[in-house]
């Protein structure tokens, strides 16, 4: 690092992207710049450049950006871009290897070709498998860490190992991992073979979700977790809030706990929206909301 600006060995400086608007890489199209962006070709490669930089650079690793609030003022550091680890294999009978920028949407629809199940739920899952082993992920009734078998993790500086699932512990859309700064590269997955599925019930519980959900809009999907017995969509619509609105963010009139950048939102409208709905319900109802996407970076 040289006058906080970041700079690469030679081979790899010619393939970073700096300055990259994040809201290219976010479903709510909302996120300033990332310093560097850099989109690794494969595992090797991705390794490869870890070791490469100075221990003290930030990290963050970006899946396909659709359970993110990235602020108004951006990443410092450097953003990596795990599409190019994409491989997805089967093991065996039962078992398959997915890399962790596989979408879950591919995952899904390849286990049902291979006559694996349950995985239709994973197409209900807009992101990579990656970040849906951060957080535990799941639709339709289905979550992901069930299925692991083990994961193939790494740490900042591109140290790969090898780690048991009964390694983590997990609940709803939170896991707790064995130790801190380590990022997924890969899992086994294990499904039962049945053999002669097809797609049909897949794109029925899609077509069914799309009836409810403001699919297709600029969301993050649900944007708090449920608490406990209860709905944050039914909260914040018993709030009066269905159709709030700040700057260019609103509460989906068809869904309440679906917040819909209309054209040109900012971070801070989120923000400030996402502090009205939890004082609001909280005021009304004694619930205090929790926000299920993670938000990062700086503030303008
Ligand atoms: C329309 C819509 C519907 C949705 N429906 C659902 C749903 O039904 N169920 C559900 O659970 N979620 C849902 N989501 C939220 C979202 O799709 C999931 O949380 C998904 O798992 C996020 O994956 P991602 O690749 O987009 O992660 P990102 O948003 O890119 O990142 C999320 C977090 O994961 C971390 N991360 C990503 N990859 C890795 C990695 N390889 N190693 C370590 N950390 C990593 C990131 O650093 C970040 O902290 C929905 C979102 C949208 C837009």
């Amino acid at each position: 690092m040289n006058d906080g600006v970041l700079s690469f060995d030679a081979e790899f400086e010619a393939r970073i992207k700096r300055d990259e608007p994040m809201s290219r890489h976010t479903s709510w199209h909302i996120g300033g710049p990332a310093d560097v962006y850099f989109s690794p070709r494969d595992r090797a490669d991705l390794l490869a450049f870890l070791a490469s930089l100075p221990p003290d650079t930030p990290l963050f690793w970006l899946g396909l950006g659709s359970n993110l609030l990235v602020r108004d003022g951006g990443i410092r550091g450097v953003v990596l871009d795990t599409s190019g680890l994409a491989r997805l294999e089967r093991s065996n009978d039962t078992t398959i290897t997915c890399e962790a920028g596989v979408p879950c949407a591919r995952l899904a629809r390849q286990c049902i070709k291979w006559g694996l199940a349950p995985a239709e739920f994973f197409a209900g899952i807009p992101g990579t498998l990656g970040g849906a082993l951060f957080m535990n992920a799941g639709a339709f009734g289905g979550e992901t860490w069930p299925r692991v078998r083990s994961v193939d993790v790494c740490d900042a500086r591109g140290v790969d190992r090898r780690r048991d699932a009964r390694e983590y512990s997990y609940g709803y859309r939170h896991i707790v991992p064995p130790a801190p700064g380590e990022y997924f590269l890969a899992a086994s997955l294990e499904f039962e073979y049945r053999p002669g599925i097809t797609e049909e019930g897949m794109r029925q519980l899609l077509a069914r979700r799309k009836e409810t959900q403001p699919i297709g809009e600029w969301s993050c999907g649900s944007t708090f977790t449920n608490p406990p017995g209860d709905h944050a969509a039914r909260l914040i619509d018993a709030a009066g809030l269905k159709g709030t609105r700040i700057g260019d963010i609103m509460v989906s009139p068809k869904h309440a706990n679906f917040l819909v950048n209309v054209e040109a939102a900012t971070a801070a409208d989120v923000e400030r929206l996402v502090a009205l709905i939890q004082h609001e319900v909280e005021r009304q109802s004694g619930v205090k909301l929790v926000p299920e996407f993670r938000t990062v970076g700086e503030p303008l």
